[in-house]
């Protein structure tokens, strides 16, 4: 299985030529890259120019969204669906990040109805999940993982997780765009618990076959850790993701 590395470019950069440059450099210095899956999230407004950059040329890159909305079409004013972003080229969607639950209210419900929602689109789902400083201080951190697990998963069938690739990125809120990364010890630790809660609700070996990610402050100096040391399958990498050389650091670390 080849490690997963998500960037997230956020609401970054502010124009298209600014997407470009950046797809560019990345795309100019990555060569070699064998045993990464790399998947670029740019924001919506980019995608389609950013797949036709894509095409035609060998990269070896793909595209995934931040967000989607649940309903195919319809009138849901300001809302992208599933079948718009594969029709731009997009493979992979995020889904649940801490920074649309926190500002944009979304709830573990909702998060249930996009993540069904990405299956039946036949797109690839990073569900994020992790907890906030106060409930890691309060002893919280497995119920919450466990919640926004079970709860993210709600009627989704043990075949259709597993068939449908789903990713889960383990994501703690206090290590995003901190610089204070959660050490690969933790990750590790956090990382056999997220997989327990999956084989307690689907199956062991369903449990061991789906790839985990880390996402939080990742940077070339820290990334290799998460893979070698915590045994974990990718990075989803914010900040650093939008600095070519750094992103390139981070997955030329790991190869
Ligand atoms: C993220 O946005 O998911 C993220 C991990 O950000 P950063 O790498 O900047 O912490």
């Amino acid at each position: 299985m080849k490690n997963l590395i998500v960037a997230n470019w956020k609401c970054n950069p502010t124009t298209l030529k600014e997407a470009k440059q950046l797809f560019d450099s990345i795309k100019k210095s990555a060569k070699n890259i064998k045993k990464s899956e790399v998947v670029l999230c740019p924001p919506f407004v980019f995608l389609k120019e950013l797949s036709f950059f894509k095409k035609g040329s060998l990269v070896f890159f793909k595209l995934g969204a931040q967000n989607c909305f649940w309903e195919k079409f319809g009138a849901y004013t300001g809302e992208i669906s599933l079948p718009m972003l594969r029709d731009l080229g997009c493979e992979y969607v995020i889904v649940g990040h801490s920074e649309r639950r926190k500002y944009f209210g979304e709830t573990n419900e909702i998060v249930n109805k996009k993540l069904k929602a990405i299956i039946d689109a036949k797109l690839t789902a990073i569900l994020c999940v992790g907890e906030t400083q106060e409930q890691r201080n309060n002893g919280e951190t497995e119920k919450v993982l466990k919640e926004q697990i079970i709860k993210a998963i709600k009627n989704i069938s043990c075949s259709k997780f597993h068939v449908s690739n789903v990713c889960i990125a383990y994501e703690p809120v206090w290590a995003i765009g901190t610089n204070n990364p959660c050490d690969h010890e933790e990750a590790q630790k956090m990382g056999l618990l997220i997989r327990k809660i999956i084989s307690e609700i689907y199956s062991r070996p369903v449990s061991q076959k789906f790839r985990l990610i880390y996402g939080g402050s990742v940077k070339g100096d820290n990334a290799a850790g998460y893979i070698k040391e915590a045994g974990l399958n990718g990075l989803l990498v914010g900040g650093a993701s939008l600095d070519p050389k750094e992103f390139l650091g981070t997955i030329k670390s790991i190869e």
